[in-house]
């Protein structure tokens, strides 16, 4: 069974979500602050993690970062709408998703296990990575869509491949940079925006409405996992 950490100040949230996730099979473990959280973390070795990043005091940025010191525990906020900044800081420090409030406890429980299963299959790993119809064949450095070979440029390849090895997985626009050994700045971030548009141009079946690469709204990319 696998273990959940949910940490949540407001009661009545972390209660809903406990109930859902333990009639859903998992094992739930509850802290209502970031200490205690960071304890638990340690003490408890769960499989997953449920942060709310509007805890008080030590908030839920800070309680990512110093797990990620330690721990690739995979982890998911919860966000409010309005904290969009936070959203990418959180990505970028290491958290797996987010889900925004209010959600509904069915959405959180799936993202949960496409999160588990992400996690579970990064430990594979292995010489081609395959979503559906797409082959990246990693030492060749070739790439097929259907059987046909795909020409792009070595920094297209390693974004494809960022993406395509952890499909759902949300990668804001300085990680995708970090992922070609880019160096981080505003003007360049926009630079993976063109390389994604020649991305999709060389491997969706149809460009202008993009199935397989995906934008998120306000935050980055992802590789579709449908
Ligand atoms: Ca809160």
């Amino acid at each position: 069974m696998k273990r959940v950490l949910i940490v949540e100040d407001e009661v009545k949230i972390a209660r809903l979500v406990r109930d859902y996730l333990r009639q859903a099979g998992f094992d739930v473990l509850e802290a209502t602050d970031g200490p205690s959280a960071l304890v638990m973390a340690r003490s408890e070795k769960p499989d997953m993690i449920v942060l709310d990043l509007g805890l008080p005091g030590m908030d839920g940025l800070d309680v990512t970062r110093q797990l990620r010191m330690t721990s690739s525990v995979p982890i998911i906020m919860l966000t409010a709408r309005t904290e969009e900044s936070d959203r990418i800081v959180g990505l970028e420090l290491g958290a797996d998703d987010y889900v925004d409030k209010p959600f509904s406890p069915k959405e959180l429980i799936a993202r949960i296990r496409a999160v588990l299963r992400r996690a579970d299959a990064t430990l594979g790993g292995g010489e081609t990575v395959r979503v559906g119809d797409l082959a990246i064949d990693i030492p060749k450095r070739r790439v097929t869509v259907a059987g046909s070979e795909v020409d792009l440029t070595s920094t297209e390849f390693d974004l494809l491949l960022t993406l395509a090895r952890q499909p759902g997985r949300i990668y804001t626009r300085a990680q995708l940079l970090d992922a070609v050994h880019g160096v981080s700045f505003d003007s360049y971030e926009r630079s993976v925006d063109a390389h994604i548009k020649n991305i999709r141009r060389k491997i969706e079946p149809d460009p202008k409405q993009p199935s397989l690469v995906l934008t998120v709204y306000g935050v980055g990319y992802k590789f579709s996992d449908e």
